[in-house]
């Protein structure tokens, strides 16, 4: 298949990981526009938002708040989904966008604790 993050995911594509299990990966997005600035993918390829079941969405949100706890930024981030063509989305593999201007991650992989 023809996507880019699915080749990320496949390590076919080089990509700067932090944190990966057998159901989500974050990685880099390699335009920041934040001081931290992930994206978080489930590692199955569903295309857009309206796509992918809620108990996918439910799990790509809990990831992003153990995230936050993790960074201890609970009072500085942001989450984005962008939907179809005319809402912004390039990469039609859904990922949330994370980004906060009170931290920079830099490059070091990070534990999170998920069921
Ligand atoms: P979208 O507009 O689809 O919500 O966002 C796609 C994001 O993925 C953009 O912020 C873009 O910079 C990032 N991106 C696109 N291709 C790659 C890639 O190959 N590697 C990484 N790390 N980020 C990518
Ligand atoms: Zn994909």
């Amino acid at each position: 298949m023809d996507c880019m993050f699915c080749k990320i995911i496949n390590k076919d594509s080089p990509a700067k990981i932090i944190f990966e299990n057998d159901r989500v990966i974050i990685f880099k997005d390699y335009r920041p526009q934040a001081d931290t600035h992930l994206l978080i993918c489930p590692k199955k390829h569903y295309p857009t938002f309206l796509d992918t079941p809620p108990d996918e969405l439910a799990y790509l949100h809990k990831v992003c708040g153990k995230l936050a706890e993790y960074l201890k930024i609970e009072n500085g981030f942001r989450m984005t989904i962008n939907n179809g063509p005319q809402g912004g989305q390039i990469v039609f593999h859904i990922h949330i966008h994370f980004l906060s201007w009170i931290c920079d991650i830099g490059d070091k992989k990070i534990e999170l604790e998920l069921d």
